[in-house]
């Protein structure tokens, strides 16, 4: 989830802890505890050290203790009357929350680290949620206008959070198995759905089927209001208002087929490489396209389907002049003999 709702999300689960007088503590410490595995970033390099490392130590069970001793010590020092012992709960439990908010999300977690690297994801819900942002911040609200009821308040909101988030992932497993149903998914391959922004019925279907990759946008509410033929949105500002065109019901939806660049020398060469590497252990649907280039080099480009984008293109404009975005795609440009040139993220349609 993104920082500021993981904050309002663990002040509230805290606050349903604690009466008065601890619940300002419990308050304060649950928004600050719920924020800090984020810091992470602070430690973080690049683009590609982020894909690598983000989501590690900060968000492990195993660090927990230890992070929340941290956070104890530093909270004693501006709450001087509470327990050590409830304090150290508070801490604990805004972390816990952080990590079981990011479980849900489809980026990752390896909250194992340093036992495992696995990389843990529910698929449950998108990582901008207003609804999961909204329930959390309207009963913070109600607890602090009426203080003496702000225990009640925060644990009725916090039953709400978890109600929204099994809701998700009910919607979920009836979404994964609408999937498998009209792609035809072949038993043992990789699929799986993933949550989109702004609503839970909106989904992007992804499977793997060895040489191909499957996509498709599909919606499972009773609000789907998409248009045969959506209209690219050419604004920022337009893309929410035309997003929903681009979801029609499962039996009305697009599968859109991806082929796979057949094993060449140039494509080992280019998944060797360790930048390669990171990418491909951090991708679950990774497209991997060979390009001949007009100047006699090839292009090899790792592109994770999981972030495809509703529209096809990135922020950036196009050459018709259209906005398109294209999040975590990788590019190698290499030469005959196989020597790399190029390098890197692509961005607005060029490496960086
Ligand atoms: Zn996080």
């Amino acid at each position: 989830m993104d920082t500021g709702s993981h904050g309002l999300a663990g002040a509230l689960l805290d606050r349903s802890l604690a009466d008065r007088p601890s619940g300002r503590a419990a308050l304060w410490i649950g928004f600050l505890a719920a924020m800090l595995p984020d810091l992470d970033f602070v430690f973080l390099g690049d683009r590609l050290d982020y894909m690598q490392n983000h989501r590690g130590w900060s968000h492990s069970f195993v660090y927990l203790p230890a992070l929340a001793l941290g956070v104890a010590l530093v909270a004693k020092l501006f709450f001087r009357r509470a327990r050590f012992r409830d304090l150290w709960i508070f801490a604990a439990a805004g972390i816990v929350s952080h990590i079981l908010f990011d479980w849900m999300t489809s980026f990752g977690t390896m909250f194992l680290t340093p036992l495992s690297r696995t990389r843990f994801s529910l698929d449950w819900v998108f990582i901008v949620d207003p609804f999961f942002t909204g329930i959390s911040l309207v009963t913070l609200v109600v607890a602090a206008v009426r203080p003496a009821a702000g225990r009640k308040a925060a644990a009725v909101g916090s039953a709400l959070l978890f109600l929204y988030i099994l809701f998700c992932g009910a919607v979920h497993a009836r979404a994964l198995e609408t999937w498998k149903r009209i792609d035809h998914v072949p038993a043992g391959r990789t699929s799986a759905v993933m949550p989109q922004l702004l609503s839970p019925f909106r989904w992007l279907g992804l499977s793997d089927h060895g040489g191909e990759l499957h996509a498709c946008f599909f919606d499972i509410g009773p609000f789907a209001r998409a248009v045969p033929e959506p209209r690219v949105p050419e604004k920022l500002g337009e893309a929410l208002r035309l997003l929903p065109r681009f979801y029609p019901p499962a039996e009305r939806a697009r599968i859109k087929t991806f082929v796979q660049a057949p094993d060449s020398p140039l494509l080992a060469k280019a998944r060797a490489l360790p930048d390669v590497r990171v990418y491909l252990a951090f991708a679950r649907f990774p497209l991997e396209t060979v390009t001949a280039e007009a100047d006699g080099t090839t292009a090899v480009t790792f592109e994770d389907l999981r972030f495809l984008p509703f529209f096809i293109g990135p922020w950036a404009r196009n050459r018709q002049g259209q906005y398109t975005r294209e999040p975590f795609v990788y590019r190698v440009r290499l030469d005959a003999s196989g020597r790399v040139l190029e390098r890197g993220f692509v961005l607005a349609g060029r490496s960086r």
